[in-house]
């Protein structure tokens, strides 16, 4: 199967264009055409473009010099991966087999909630969806459909090889297969954690910006001071996993829609953000959108130092992510945002549950 992945492409003879011809007709990459020169020496295929006016130009591999005279091989790439459309198609899907009073898709997490047989299962999307919470405490349930095999190849073990999927398999159109599928996986993590998510919502909900601002998060400072050994260890898990999903955090940027993603390396983002001199310049927002307009308030009020931010969304302006990736210093996170995700996620690992308690 295809990866699709922008810049892989494909020589134009061949099984494989027609499958990328029919992912174009079904509108989830856009496809341009390509022309290479073959280096005889090192057989490098050289980018026609590169020989910009020049009929004779030096192998950018071996130095080898090539003609442009010799045979053109034409290649199809793909140009640019439509993630909004993949979400609509995938989204249909999910919605045929189960039926749509018994689907739920967060548009933030770009993630989705399927009720089958009175259980829950979760489905993520690898490389655009807010998985972060989940995957730190689940090593072998909710489904992870990818994109490129290549990128999940190396965390696949016996026991976790069942919940991914690649996003176009078979079995996906046909509703019985699908449902089998989803049968054949387990459960108990995910009713445990949607539950726990769903009362850490309505903990948030309840509370004024005050109470958020003035009570909570110095609690939670506290509790995750106190609780240091339990960070260290969530820091070693990262470290073991730190070329895949789990380690890994996927920011919406630009202006586009659901168009291009950031990945951002989540032990070195949370390492830079939980310092304990940030947690002096801490902000606290209690809001469902976090805005660009927002973010710069924050910023003017922090003197534009080093902060920490604590937001009780996942809706967060791509401005504002574009702000934070390009204000790295040296590697560093200048500014680190802690969102609904990322706090449940300190929640569950650092063991400070007794801090959502709906009575107080
Ligand atoms: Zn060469």
């Amino acid at each position: 199967m295809i990866p699709i992945e922008a810049g892989i492409s494909i020589e134009n003879s061949g099984l494989e264009i027609e499958e990328l011809k029919s992912l174009e007709r079904m509108g989830i990459i856009s496809l341009q055409d390509e022309e290479y020169i073959r280096c005889k020496n090192c057989k490098d295929l050289i980018d026609i473009r590169d020989f910009n006016h020049d009929r004779i130009i030096k192998c950018p591999n071996c130095d080898n010099t090539v003609g442009k005279s010799s045979s053109v091989i034409k290649k199809t790439a793909i140009a640019k991966v439509k993630f909004k459309k993949i979400v609509s198609i995938v989204n249909s899907q999910i919605c045929t087999t189960f039926g749509n009073e018994n689907v739920s898709y967060d548009e933030f997490d770009r993630s989705w909630i399927i009720l089958h047989d009175a259980k829950k299962y979760l489905i993520f999307v690898y490389g655009i969806s807010t998985v972060s919470s989940f995957l730190s405490i689940s090593e072998n349930e909710g489904v992870i459909l990818y994109l490129n095999e290549k990128k999940i190849r190396s965390q696949i073990h016996n026991l976790n090889k069942s919940r991914y999927r690649y996003i176009f398999d078979p079995v996906f159109s046909s509703p019985d297969h699908f449902k089998d599928y989803i049968d054949s996986l387990n459960f108990d993590k995910t009713q445990e954690y949607l539950k726990f998510k769903e009362k850490f919502e309505k903990f948030l909900l309840s509370m004024t910006d005050t109470k958020f601002e003035k009570d909570f998060i110095p609690k939670f400072i506290e509790g995750i001071i106190r609780n240091y050994s339990e960070l260290s260890k969530l820091y070693t898990r990262l470290q073991q996993v730190e070329n895949t999903i789990l380690n890994t955090k996927y920011l919406k940027m630009g202006g586009s829609g659901l168009e291009d993603f950031h990945f951002v390396n989540l032990l070195n983002y949370l390492q830079d953000g939980l310092m304990p001199e940030k947690f002096g310049e801490a902000k606290r927002y209690n809001t469902s959108h976090f805005s660009y307009a927002l973010f710069s308030v924050a910023l003017t009020h922090a003197h534009f130092e080093d902060s920490l931010f604590f937001v009780t969304t996942n809706d967060i302006a791509p401005s504002v992510w574009d702000t934070v990736i390009s204000q790295k210093r040296e590697g560093h996170y200048k500014f680190v945002i802690l969102d609904k995700d990322l706090m449940l996620m300190l929640i569950i690992n650092l063991k400070l549950q007794y801090l959502i308690d709906l009575d107080r």
